[in-house]
């Protein structure tokens, strides 16, 4: 009667520990946001296990099912398709539901985008906020206004074809001189930082193109 949160590589698959990849051997059954995905990680491990999707789109009926699966003494392991599950991706509500029925929950340490692309940047990292993605629509202008003020490293992740209206919006809302830095698939065969103004990450960008997965830091308000 156990969730554990399994993270898995964000690029270069030898980054799985030794601990994921027992706890996967020895789960009842494996929830993933993509079960094909998951399915190729799996089989390059040797792993053998059902697989049962769990996403954002069937999440909210999928939890009470799970919940009375391993209160009936099932071990369950959740992954995402990449990095850790709860990061930006689904999990949160299986994890509170769980823990609400008294189910014991485990993440295991392990890969995540955020962490490297923060320590790269060469930004203080001693105290950060994680946003996540930005909302696209309603309330982005809102959060903008808000992280105005903030004066903690700020880290977002982004898809590659909004990258430069985003680096844009900082200009905007916190100043074209802010000090940034985008990271750009990390752990994978091009993997970029780019360090700089918001300005000069925007000329850079433009210039080059963008293409690959992205987190973007951003330095707090001096
Ligand atoms: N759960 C994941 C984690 O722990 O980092 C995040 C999943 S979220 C749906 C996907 C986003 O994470 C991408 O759009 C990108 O912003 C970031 N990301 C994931 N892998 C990355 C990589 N190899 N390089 C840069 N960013 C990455």
């Amino acid at each position: 009667m156990k969730l554990y949160l399994v993270p898995t590589p964000i690029g270069n698959l030898d980054d799985i520990t030794l601990r994921a990849i027992n706890v996967l051997k020895s789960a009842d059954v494996i929830l993933a946001e993509d079960t094909r995905t998951s399915g190729i990680l799996l089989k390059h491990l040797g792993i053998s296990k059902p697989l049962q999707s769990y996403h954002i789109f069937n999440e909210h009926q999928a939890v009470q099912k799970l919940v009375q699966r391993l209160s009936k003494g099932e071990t369950l392991a959740l992954v995402s398709d990449a990095g850790t599950p709860a990061i930006s991706d689904p999990g949160f509500l299986l994890v509170r539901e769980c823990l609400k029925h008294g189910i014991t929950v485990e993440c295991l340490p392990g890969p995540t985008a955020f962490v490297p692309a923060l320590v790269n940047s060469g930004l203080p990292s001693d105290r950060f906020t994680f946003e996540g993605f930005l909302p696209h629509k309603k309330g982005r202008q809102t959060r903008l206004i808000e992280l105005q003020t903030e004066t903690r490293t700020m880290i977002f992740y982004e898809s590659p074809h909004r990258l430069l209206k985003t680096l844009g919006q900082f200009a905007e809302y916190f100043g074209p001189d802010r000090q940034a830095a985008v990271a750009r698939e990390l752990t994978k065969i091009y993997e970029e930082t780019v360090r700089g103004t918001l300005t000069e990450l925007i000329a850079y960008y433009t210039a080059k193109g963008v293409k690959g997965e992205i987190v973007v830091v951003v330095a707090g308000k001096g």
